[in-house]
């Protein structure tokens, strides 16, 4: 893609490219982490009720501040981890996606740093660099888990204004302890951070965008927020809720962090549309999430049957996952897999660490035509 001389991007854009997994026309798409299930006919209804009761009212601004929203996300936080976030601390945007543009808006910036544990999601990078933030990753071990000493190190090294710890991570679905989250956050109350007042510590965000998939025993990092000022934990209704189409991320955090989010979001920055079919869909909670427990164990059979292939007669590398995709591997040209799997008509992701692919959990049937086309392609390559 090339952008005329003609046009004065800016120059440190010039040779960058758009985000995007492909969106390919296949039959099997497993490379974007959606839901496979679409919404029931009663969300469907109770989707269509709502916009046309709010229909009359489009030539007027939506309420920006999305009060019901809010305050149905807090109820659905209450019922989903147990802990009591008043709809106040609660805040939406257009996918987490926007959630965290708007972090590194307010607390980024130019001579800020935003730190976080590599490999992991492949968007924070950009975020930065459209908010000229400097960005700085620190290695994960080998099996993909935070070193938290490590971390805490490096943390204390670079002052950075933000941490972002994402768990489960993608793309190697890899959890980290509470405990270990809230070592970090503990830690960060001693750090000050550059270019802030000497008084301000790091925040700590933990992006839970696959919360819901996490195997039990697994805590939400929510139960920190009361005593911790300095932690913002987002999650999205794309994933488990299945509405990724709707574009609805959320966070929860302190009042100051809320707060500094009121000030750089765009005015009325969640239409009105958005606001009343994420509404329809909380109405119907339960129904949104029915597949999330079928979904945790297609990704149990799933990684347990990769484990048992073999490429060039070793056993596939599968790193366990808590979400609702599998990163495995090691492959000497991934990219060759993953053009032999989209030409059977299955779209899965080149991404991750060098040799990794990730897959992410479709219908039965789609998975059962996955693993059919892969043991073709593992063959052929033998
Ligand atoms: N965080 C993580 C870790 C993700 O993987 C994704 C989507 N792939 C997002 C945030 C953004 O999701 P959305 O904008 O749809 O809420």
């Amino acid at each position: 893609m090339a952008i005329p001389a003609t046009v004065p991007l800016r120059n440190d854009l010039l040779d960058e490219e758009p985000y995007g997994a492909p969106q390919l026309d296949v039959p099997v798409c497993l490379n974007v982490n959606e839901n496979p299930y679409e919404p029931s006919a009663a969300v469907i209804d109770s989707i269509v009720k709502r916009v046309r009761q709010i229909a009359s009212t489009l030539n007027r601004y939506p309420d920006r501040e999305h009060e019901q929203l809010r305050a149905a996300l807090a109820e659905y936080l209450k019922k989903e981890t147990g802990v009591d976030v008043p709809p106040s601390q609660v805040w939406a945007a257009n996918g987490s996606n926007e959630i965290m543009l708007q972090l590194f808006q307010a607390f980024g910036g130019p001579g800020r740093t935003a730190l976080s544990f590599a490999p992991t999601y492949s968007m924070y990078p950009e975020y930065a660099r459209d908010t000229f933030t400097t960005w700085h990753m620190t290695s994960r071990k080998d099996d993909f888990t935070v070193d938290v000493d490590a971390g805490i190190a490096e943390i204390k090294r670079i002052q950075p204004s933000m941490v972002i710890i994402t768990s489960p991570n993608n793309p190697t679905g890899t959890p980290i302890d509470v405990s270990d989250i809230e070592r970090i956050v503990a830690a960060c109350q001693h750090v000050s951070v550059a270019d802030a007042d000497e008084s301000a510590h790091p925040i700590v965000v933990v992006d839970e965008a696959y919360a819901e998939f996490r195997r039990p025993g697994v805590t939400s990092a929510h139960t920190l927020l009361a005593r911790y000022d300095n932690v913002a934990v987002s999650r999205t209704l794309s994933k488990a809720f299945a509405y990724a189409g709707a574009r609805v991320g959320y966070i929860a955090a302190s009042q100051g962090i809320i707060d500094a989010l009121r000030i750089v979001r765009m005015p009325y920055h969640l239409s009105a549309l958005t606001q009343v079919a994420a509404l329809a869909a909380l109405e119907h909670t339960d129904e949104q999430l029915s597949q999330v427990e079928h979904l945790r164990r297609t990704r149990e059979d799933t990684a347990a049957w990769l484990a048992q292939q073999k490429y060039h007669g070793h056993e596939l590398a599968v790193a366990p996952s808590d979400s609702n995709f599998i990163l495995f591997g090691r492959f000497d040209n991934r990219h060759l897999v993953f053009e032999k799997l989209l030409q059977r008509g299955v779209l899965i992701r080149e991404v991750g660490p060098d040799g990794y692919v990730r897959v992410c959990m479709g219908t039965d049937d789609e998975m059962n035509t996955f693993k059919r086309e892969l043991t073709h392609v593992l063959h052929e390559l033998d």
